[in-house]
């Protein structure tokens, strides 16, 4: 990168507070936001040369990426999974020293449904009482009925096939998409259950195929793993990197445009100059930074402004007895009632040593009306429909994204009828930036070829090279 003085030389801040703070030195990028997008961003400008100073709202880096350390296990209650195809993430994990292992998931069809409060065992679903769907839905298992759908009926050779013009009537409602190809409502119902969207009749249909086509690229392309010692060790290993330049605590409320760089303003009332910014906040929290100055913003906002975030909560317990031995049926349920799926985890030996409760979108709202009595809803819900487990499981810790302050959410979605907003945005990108010269936009919502963790290094690193050509 070429470097040139800002200023005559060096750009005169105010950080009182700051960890190891100078109180007057040059910053050339302020990063707002410290997940994996803002992070990744910050280690490439400074490995160009640049002063980067991060800003992050909350105590700790990572976002939606967190493990927890209790009761002398860990465990993930953000992201977990990194697939073999995640080149930035591959690449990153080796260059630390980390390393991957395997998921150690148990197979599929050893699952306990709970449908109508009745316990079934998979393998009897088929000839069950309570399975009232016909052929050829019957014999699938209700968790599989929504992949089986998108993968029939998905037009999208590549993800990147959601822009084509020919595509612009898959904007309907993902629930009218397949109920317009012919599938019942007690399928739908079902397919509605643990899906990864907010509910089949909020999400576009399109942006749902996208994500279905950007699945299938990525499994072509291997399979998953799960980093060793946590994926925290991922962001902690890049702030590590980027040593005192990341501030906690420091929430950023407003950024002004200057005649020449861009003035950012804290919560707290702390304000530093900054030739370049990278806002690599979740889309759910964007609108709550003001920009002020900034030119073209209402074009560019649907990028985050008709992107819902998916609603997650968890309940994680621990088993105190192997409960699923006195009712002979698999530890792992799958449940169209309020506890939507419980996955058994297994440690390294094997055993289950963990029951993680997992609720998306309407479960997961529900779950976030019942705030701090989640937990305890959780055991007595588990309890009611499963009766072997009362007693037998207490509570290690909960989660409730969309409740948890700067996040919002899980992922980005795209509401039905706003994908041509989003594309029109997308390609509204180039001329915002040469009208706001040294302001860009980061985060998983602003990348729509890889997912998840991949999008938010992906996110970072064209935002760094966005705003590399001002300094
Ligand atoms: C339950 C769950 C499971 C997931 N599973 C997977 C998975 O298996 N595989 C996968 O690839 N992805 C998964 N993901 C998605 C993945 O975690 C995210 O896509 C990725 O971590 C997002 O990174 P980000 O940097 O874009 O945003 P974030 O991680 O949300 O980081 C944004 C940061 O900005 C901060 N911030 C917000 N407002 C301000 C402000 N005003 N000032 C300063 N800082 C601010 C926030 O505190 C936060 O730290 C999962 C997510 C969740 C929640």
């Amino acid at each position: 990168m070429r470097r040139r003085d800002w200023l005559g030389g060096l750009a005169l801040v105010s950080v009182p507070g700051l960890v190891h703070a100078r109180r007057t030195e040059r910053i050339d990028v302020v990063v707002v936001g410290a997940g994996l997008a803002g992070l990744e961003a910050a280690l490439q400008l400074q490995s160009q040369g640049a002063k980067v100073r991060v800003f992050e709202a909350g105590q700790r880096v990572g976002g939606r990426v967190r493990t927890i350390e209790a009761e002398g296990m860990r465990f993930e209650t953000g992201a977990t999974e990194i697939a073999d195809s995640y080149a930035r993430c591959q690449k990153r994990i080796s260059e630390f020293g980390l390393t991957l292992k395997a998921t150690g998931s148990p197979p599929a069809r050893e699952l306990t449904l709970c449908i109508d409060d009745e316990l079934i065992d998979a393998s009897q679903w088929a000839g069950a009482k309570a399975n009232t769907l016909d052929e050829p839905w019957r014999a699938q298992l209700p968790p599989m009925l929504l992949g089986g759908l998108l993968q029939r009926h998905n037009p999208l050779a590549t993800s990147g096939d959601w822009a084509l013009d020919r595509h612009a009537n898959l904007d309907i409602s993902l629930y009218e998409f397949l109920r317009d190809k012919g599938t019942p409502a007690n399928v739908l119902a079902l397919a509605d259950v643990g899906a990864n969207y907010n509910a089949l009749h909020s999400t576009s249909a399109l942006d749902a195929l996208r994500r279905d086509a950007m699945r299938k690229d990525a499994s072509a392309a291997g399979g998953v793993k799960l980093l060793d010692g946590g994926s925290s060790r991922l962001p902690e290993a890049m702030a590590q990197r980027l040593g005192d330049q990341i501030a906690l605590n420091s929430e950023v409320a407003s950024i002004a445009r200057l005649r020449r760089g861009y003035r950012i303003a804290l919560a707290d009332g702390r304000s530093v100059e900054t030739r370049a910014v990278i806002v690599a906040v979740p889309c759910a929290r964007t609108d709550a930074i003001s920009l002020v100055d900034v030119e073209h913003v209402d074009s560019i906002a649907p990028l985050w402004r008709a992107r819902p975030m998916t609603a997650i909560s968890q309940v994680h317990l621990r088993p105190l007895a192997p409960f699923w031995m006195d009712d002979g049926l698999p530890a792992t349920m799958w449940s169209d009632g309020a506890l939507e799926r419980v996955f058994a985890i297994r440690n390294a030996t094997g055993e289950v040593e963990r029951l993680l409760v997992w609720l998306n979108g309407k479960g997961a709202q529900r779950a976030d009306n019942l705030g701090s009595e989640l937990a305890s809803f959780a055991k007595l819900e588990l309890a009611r429909v499963r009766p072997a487990s009362r007693g037998k499981v207490e509570v290690l810790h909960t989660v409730q994204w969309s409740q948890v302050p700067g996040i919002g959410g899980a992922y980005a979605e795209v509401s039905p009828g706003q994908s041509r907003a989003v594309k029109a945005a997308l390609n509204t990108l180039p001329a915002f930036a040469s009208a706001n010269r040294g302001l860009a936009f980061a985060g998983e919502h602003m990348v729509f070829d890889v997912p998840g963790i991949e999008a938010a290094l992906a996110s970072g690193e064209r935002a760094a090279a966005g705003v590399a050509g001002v300094l």
